[in-house]
């Protein structure tokens, strides 16, 4: 039997975290479960909360305490839905697992958050998820022509019904045999009353990791969240691994999808994960200096600054300050206390965003030429309004280095990305973007340089060591539910530049 206490909505949701204007890529997930762990709840808000950048829209836990499935949901911050004794005190229990998230397929709304929930013949099934089935609208039109019934708009459902249809005797079989039937992007964490399940797809796109806390195993999207509950790194659950822990926390593991090369999403190390976390056995902060470092060496600059484009350009930044011998000053300083409505009305109401949440170092900058380090540019109107605030405040010279690739490929793997038509590296060659966010050089780190600075000797073309799709257009899955769009393909519909 299941409970499903929604919390009221947040309401008027703000958070200082994410950009103001929609300019930056939005990872559209994180999860986290504990099982055997004694406050389960307690565990997986907090290790939530870690994971808030994952996510901010709206949040989920669902508990079991050996009889039934409690579930409770709310539209915002974890804190603002999980931070009370009360909160936590209904949802007692030994095992628990959550979700944070944007909205992906499937858009807003609380029938949509998770963790989701199903009474299956096997009992109760409960199941979070960060990624995006590629082919979600494809097995869902399948599944209703064969009478099921959805609950929910969102992709992850049509895995509780594959699971329900299979004929595979028990609950860990059944979910083999459903996710066979998949493609796409999926980590997964699973509860039912026989234990805990986590896996990853077979080219383990999107992220998720083991740890231990006493007794308690946990599972969570990325390692910081093991920091904060206190628990212990063990490894990463592999590419297509199903890993099931009982109630006596034993674990077996098994590869149901044999081991193909793994793919994992570069944007992780470039961005979306934490720079205090591991990913793909790499500090995400040492990656990002890294990529600095490698920018610099490609695209060195004659200035008298280096400044980053805060927060998620300071690491690439340091590094590229150092190996160039050119000084690291904040230029921008941000305000942690702007608010964010999620609803963007009109390009100037973006702009405005952009204002208040950045400002001008002044007194720096004036008169210096200044070179400026971030991580991506999207759809380049936040680069062109910091860039115009650079120069009103006196810059002499106003320099961009990018550290990732032209963003010019749309994500299908559960990451929100405007349209393809949005994006600026789509649009235009180099010198049109230059021109367009008027800096006086722009430059962009190249995909081997990148590669070579998460560790690789540079991209295997053949085999690539992980997905770069959103630069590549390569993409490592097919991609089901856009062929049969009306889009047949992720082809650019024409835009002219000047009119930009
Ligand atoms: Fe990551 Fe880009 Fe691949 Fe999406 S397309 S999974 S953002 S590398």
């Amino acid at each position: 039997m299941a409970h499903d206490g929604f919390i009221s909505p947040a309401g008027n949701i703000t958070h200082p975290f994410i950009d103001e204007d929609g300019d930056k890529l939005r990872e559209e997930c994180g999860i986290f479960g504990a099982i055997k762990a004694e406050r389960a709840a307690a565990a997986t808000a907090l290790g939530l909360h870690a994971l808030q950048h994952r996510g901010q829209e709206a949040v989920g836990i669902t508990s079991f305490d050996g009889k039934d499935f409690i579930s409770r949901r709310g539209l915002g911050h974890v804190a603002e839905n999980f931070s009370s004794a009360e909160a936590i005190a209904e949802l007692p229990g030994t095992m628990a697992a959550g979700h944070v998230r944007y909205s992906t397929t499937g858009g807003a709304g609380l029938r949509n958050v998770q963790p989701l929930y199903a009474e299956l013949a096997s009992g109760g099934f409960a199941i979070a998820h960060n990624g995006n089935i590629s082919n979600a609208m494809a097995l869902r039109k399948d599944l209703v022509g064969r009478g099921s019934i959805f609950q929910s708009t969102s992709d992850t459902e049509v895995i509780i019904h594959l699971v329900a249809t299979s004929r595979y005797p028990t609950i860990a079989d059944r979910l083999i045999d459903a996710l066979r039937f998949v493609e796409g992007a999926y980590a997964l964490i699973v509860m039912t009353p026989e234990g805990m399940i986590a896996c990853r797809d077979p080219l383990g796109i999107r992220p998720l990791v083991m740890g231990k806390m006493g007794d308690a195993v946990v599972f969570a999207s990325e390692t910081v969240a093991f920091d904060v509950v206190g628990a212990e790194f063990i490894r990463e659950v592999e590419p297509g691994e199903i890993l099931q822990v009982d109630f006596e926390g034993n674990i077996t593991s098994s590869h149901p999808f044999g081991k193909p090369a793994a793919r994992p999403c570069i944007f992780e190390h470039v961005y979306f994960s934490r720079p205090d976390s591991i990913f793909a056995g790499q500090s995400v902060y040492e990656a990002r200096k890294a990529i600095g470092t490698q920018l610099a060496i490609e695209s060195p600059c004659d200035v008298d600054l280096v400044v980053p484009v805060p927060d998620s350009g300071v690491p690439a930044a340091i590094g590229y300050a150092q190996r160039s011998g050119v000084p690291f000053e904040l230029g921008i300083i941000r305000s942690h206390y702007v608010g964010r409505t999620f609803i963007q009305p009109s390009d100037a109401a973006r702009h405005s965003g952009v204002k208040r949440k950045h400002n001008a170092n002044r007194g720096l900058v004036e008169g210096k030429r200044i070179v400026l380090i971030d991580d991506s540019i999207v759809r380049g109107t936040t680069s062109l309004k910091i860039v115009e605030m650079m120069r009103e405040a006196g810059a002499s010279e106003v320099h961009f280095r990018v550290a990732s690739p032209p963003t010019a490929h749309s994500c299908f793997y559960g990451v929100d990305t405007p349209e393809r038509s949005k994006l600026l590296a789509a649009r235009m060659e180099l010198e049109a973007m230059r021109e367009f966010i008027k800096a006086d050089s722009l430059a962009f780190i190249s995909i081997d340089g990148l590669y070579r600075a998460v560790g690789s000797k540079g991209r295997d073309k053949a085999c690539p060591q992980f997905c770069d799709a959103c630069f590549t257009g390569d993409y490592p899955t097919s991609l089901t539910d856009l062929s049969l769009s009306d889009r047949k393909s992720d082809e650019l519909p024409f835009v002219d530049p000047k009119a930009a």
